[in-house]
């Protein structure tokens, strides 16, 4: 009950329901749903929810459609066809992709759907999704709220008097709920929540700045730069751009492999949001359950590379970085040719359409 209510408080909420972990919250949310019933889901979303959609709740008969959520119009488009939920992260995992919270749940609520938002890499500290219009707010508390890489959890927050009801028999009825050790370990993470997320996303932000200058990097992901696609809107809707950032390497999975081999300060985890750095490799861990073509279709190369950028100092941080850069050798892409793309022909054609002129008329 503590945990909850401080978790309600984070989010401006009055309703929190703590769980085992954050998977256990999505399935909360799942559980309310029956046979025949439609999910809307943001294509570049953590690869354990996809495994949950595509592997377990496809087969009680729940389909799942995946839109590209930074386009308005591809968000509308597919929630003409009735939906119970749009189920959007943002920023993504591991493409740290931004989808325009207020417009989104401004077409769910026109088409009848609950918006549900993932604000893991967020945290409450810089993005309230309720306020922005969201129905729910999705937490894997192992992450930025215990903060120390030592508990597990989940929550699920509302303002909904009626939906954190459904939802509560479902956390009792089914059972995913959290020890009381790791209740007081989240809890005692919240105390320090604000002092960290600031201290994380300002290292983050200084290394996200200096990446694209070591050998063999072709691309940097992190809302905070000028070059990333949604930079206007993160700077309103996410000031702070976390400390999630994800970048490229020349070489696919061969390099990706040598640079984690250099290094000595990050760690190679699946995990984020903790005091210690740590790197993984979403193509054969947190991503590891999609096919080739899925991982292509959303832009998850073998070279993608994630950090977590945790509370070191940052020249030891900078400084490992870039002795596993000299440490790479070249060598091929494997990733994302065009053999892969065409195994997903109805995928490529939602791609494809049009995009709307301005928001306006996308929220329409
Ligand atoms: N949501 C996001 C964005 C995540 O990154 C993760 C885990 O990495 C989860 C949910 C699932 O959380 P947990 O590992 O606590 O089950």
């Amino acid at each position: 009950t503590a945990l909850e209510q401080a978790l309600a408080a984070l989010e401006g909420a009055p309703f929190a329901l703590a769980f085992a972990s954050g998977l256990a919250a999505a399935q909360a949310v799942l559980l309310s749903l029956e046979c025949g019933d439609r999910v809307v889901a943001s294509r570049d979303l953590y690869g354990g929810c996809h495994r949950l959609f595509t592997k377990v709740f496809s087969r009680f008969g729940v389909s799942f459609d995946f839109v590209d959520t930074t386009d308005l119009g591809q968000v509308r488009r597919s929630l003409e066809a009735p939906a119970k939920w749009l189920w959007l992260e943002t920023p993504s995992n591991p493409l740290l992709s931004v989808t325009d919270l207020e417009a989104c749940a401004e077409i769910a609520k026109r088409r009848g759907a609950r918006t549900l938002v993932d604000n893991t890499f967020a945290t409450p500290i810089l993005q309230r999704p309720l306020d922005l219009g969201a129905d729910l707010v999705l937490h894997s508390t192992t992450k930025y709220i215990g903060g120390h890489c030592d508990a597990i959890g989940g929550a699920l927050v509302t303002r909904d008097e009626a939906l954190h009801a459904e939802l509560r028999f479902l956390q009792n009825a089914a059972g995913a709920v959290p020890g009381p050790q790791d209740c007081y370990l989240l809890l005692r993470g919240i105390r320090t929540l604000g002092l960290r997320v600031q201290r994380h996303a300002e290292s983050a932000a200084q290394l996200a700045d200096r990446l694209d200058s070591l050998p063999g990097v072709s691309r940097v992901l992190f809302p905070g730069r000028r070059d990333h696609p949604q930079h206007g809107l993160a700077s309103r809707q996410f000031p702070g751009f976390g400390a999630v950032i994800s970048f490229e390497l020349e070489g696919g999975r061969d390099a990706a492999s040598a640079f984690v081999r250099g290094l000595k300060l990050w760690t190679l985890a699946e995990s984020l949001g903790g005091v210690r750095s740590l790197i993984c490799h979403p193509a054969t861990m947190t991503h590891a359950s999609l096919t080739p073509a899925e991982r292509a279709w959303r832009g998850i190369g073998d070279g993608l590379l994630r950090l977590s950028v945790g509370l070191e100092d940052r020249r030891d941080l900078w400084d490992d970085l870039e002795h596993a850069a000299g440490s790479v050798r070249a060598a091929p892409r494997e990733c994302g040719t065009g053999a892969d793309r065409a195994a997903l022909p109805e995928r490529a054609a939602i791609a494809s359409h049009a995009p709307a002129r301005t928001r306006e008329e996308a929220v329409r």
